[in-house]
C-alpha cells in the first residue's frame, strides 16, 4: 500500500556535496519510531483501521513507544493480538542497529549505529554529577569542512530521519535501562538550571549513583554529534518534537541544545519552531581566522552571525546562548583574541556563556591544543568581563568520544580531496 508520507532522507542542503537518501526496508515496512501523531495517525487510517479509532490507537502506539519503550509490536500488551498483526504487517518499532557500544574509564559511553541502508552514525553519553548528556548526531557525515573537526572529514553523508534521530535516544534508554515497568512512569524533570552551582543541594546527584534526586540517567539532549542539525532542519524538528512531547519522551526544551556552525538564514527558523538552547561555534573573532577553520563563515561572516544571534527567541539571560570555542594553539587563543570576544559579545548585547573546548587530536589532525596556561588565561579574560567561560574537561577520549572526534571509521576522504571539496562549495556559494 502506498503511504502519504515516505520514508525519506529528509531536505538535501545548499551545497553542491552529493547527498544519499536513506533507502527504505526491503520488506517495505516503515517505522513507527519518528511519526508524528498526525503523521501515525493517518497511516494508521490507510492501513484500514477506522477513523474513530484511529485517535486512540495513536496514543496507544505512543504509549508503547515512548513511555515503555518496547522494541516490537508484539509488545504492545493491550492491542488485541488480531490488530498486532495489522501493525506489524506494515510497521516496525525501529531501532538503530549497534555496531559497538564502548565505555570510558571515565564512563562515557559511545555508540556506532547502523541505519537500515548500512550507513553508520555515532552517539555518545556523558555523565557527570548533575546530569546525564546525551550527544545525538543528525547526518551521516557532514558537508561543511571545519577543519579541526573529524566528521567533517567523512566522505558520504546523509541527512537522518526522525526516526534515527529520536530511535539514538531510545537506543541510550535501552542501554542505560530507563524504561519504567508497568503502570510506572519515569518522575518528571524540574527545569535546567545551566549552572550547576545554582542547581538545589536536594537535585544533586548522589556520589557512584544516579545523577539527579528522581533516579533519571538521562536528563539532557545536545545536537552535537555528528553533522549540522541546521542543514537538516526538517527532520530535526520533527524528531525533538516527539522528544518533548509530553506523551513522547517528554524531556524540556530547557534541557535540550542545539549546536550550529552558523546556519545563519535557519536560525530564527529554529527559535520558532524548535526554540531549544542554541549553541553556536563560533571558534574565531577575525574573518581571517573564522574563514580558515569554519569555512561557513566566507558565506555568513561573524557581525551576520552575531545579529542573528541577538535575534534568537527567548534568548535571555536566564537562558543564554552558548558560544563553542575550540583553543587551537596560536591560532586563535591570545589575549587579544579573548578582549576581542569579549568586545563582539558586548556590542550586540548577547546573554551569552562561553564554552572553552580543549581541540581534541584525531589521527591527520593538523592543530595542536593551546597549553593549560593559555587556555586559564584566556578564561580569565572572559570570565573577569562578567562572562561565564568554563573549560570544558574533554570525556571519553580513551575512546574516541570528545567533541569533533566522532567519525565512523569506515570512510576515509583525503586532505586534497577535502580541500576540493571546499573550493568546490566556495565556487557554489558566489
Ligand atoms: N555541526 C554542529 C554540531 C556538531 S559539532 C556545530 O559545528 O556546531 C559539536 C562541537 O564540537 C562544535 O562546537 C565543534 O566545533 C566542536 N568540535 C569539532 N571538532 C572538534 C575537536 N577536534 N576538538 C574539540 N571540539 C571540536
Ligand atoms: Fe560539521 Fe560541526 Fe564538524 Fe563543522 S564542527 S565539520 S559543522 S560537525
Amino acid at each position: 500500500m502506498e503511504l502519504s508520507t515516505p520514508y525519506s532522507g529528509g531536505n538535501v542542503d545548499p551545497t553542491p556535496v552529493p547527498r544519499k537518501p536513506a533507502s527504505p526496508r526491503a520488506d517495505g515496512k516503515r517505522p513507527l519510531i519518528g511519526l508524528s501523531k498526525d503523521q501515525l495517525r493517518a497511516a494508521l487510517v490507510e492501513i484500514g483501521i477506522p477513523e474513530k479509532q484511529a485517535r486512540m490507537r495513536m496514543q496507544q502506539v505512543w504509549h508503547w513507544l515512548y513511555h515503555r519503550g518496547a522494541t516490537e509490536v508484539a509488545g504492545f500488551a493491550n492491542i488485541s493480538k488480531e490488530m498486532r498483526e495489522l501493525l506489524d504487517r506494515h510497521f516496525f518499532v525501529g531501532r538503530p542497529e549497534v555496531v559497538t557500544a564502548q565505555v570510558s574509564s571515565d564512563g562515557t559511553r559511545k555508540w556506532l549505529l547502523r541505519f537500515d541502508d548500512g550507513e553508520e552514525a555515532e552517539c555518545v553519553f556523558i555523565p557527570d554529577a548533575y546530569r546525564g548528556t546525551l550527544c545525538v548526531s543528525s547526518q551521516v557525515g557532514c558537508t561543511l569542512n571545519c577543519r579541526f573537526c573529524h566528521t567533517g572529514t567523512m566522505k558520504l553523508v546523509r541527512n537522518l530521519t526522525p526516526a534515527e534521530i529520536v530511535g539514538q535516544v531510545m537506543l541510550a534508554r535501552d542501554a542505560l535501562g530507563e524504561w519504567p515497568g508497568e503502570g510506572k512512569a519515569l518522575a518528571a524533570l524540574p527545569d535546567d538550571d545551566e549552572d550547576d552551582d545554582d542547581i538545589p543541594m536536594t537535585l544533586k546527584g548522589r556520589p557512584g549513583s544516579n545523577y539527579t534526586s528522581e533516579g533519571r540517567m538521562l536528563t539532557n539532549i545536545v545536537m552535537m554529534g555528528m553533522g549540522e542539525p541546521l542543514y537538516n532542519f526538517d527532520n530535526v524538528r520533527d524528531a525533538l518534537a516527539i522528544v518533548m512531547d509530553g506523551e513522547g519522551l517528554g524531556l524540556s526544551k530547557r534541557r535540550i541544545t542545539l549546536s550550529t556552525s552558523g546556519v545563519v538564514p535557519m536560525m530564527a527558523r529554529a527559535g520558532a519552531e524548535i526554540g531549544v538552547n542554541l549553541a553556536v561555534s563560533l571558534h574565531a573573532v577575525s574573518k581571517d581566522i573564522r574563514d580558515e577553520i569554519v569555512p561557513i563563515n566566507k558565506k555568513y561572516g561573524i557581525d551576520e552571525l552575531l545579529a542573528a544571534c541577538a535575534a534568537y527567541p527567548g534568548a535571555n539571560n536566564a537562558r543564554r546562548i552558548t558560544f563553542e570555542y575550540v583553543m587551537l594553539k596560536d591560532k586563535n587563543d591570545s589575549d587579544a583574541d579573548a578582549r576581542e570576544l569579549v568586545r563582539l559579545i558586548r556590542h550586540y548585547r548577547l546573554p551569552a556563556k562561553v564554552n572553552l573546548i580543549p581541540f581534541n587530536p584525531w589521527p591527520g589532525s593538523i592543530y595542536e591544543c593551546s597549553s593549560d596556561e593559555r587556555i586559564r588565561a584566556f578564561s580569565d579574560i572572559v570570565f573577569k568581563a562578567g562572562i561565564s567561560a568554563p573549560v570544558r574537561t574533554p570525556r571519553g577520549r580513551d575512546i574516541m568520544a570528545a567533541c569533533g572526534q566522532l567519525k565512523s571509521a569506515s570512510e576515509k576522504i583525503s586532505r586534497a580531496d577535502l580541500d576540493r571539496r571546499a573550493a568546490e562549495k566556495e565556487a557554489s556559494w558566489g
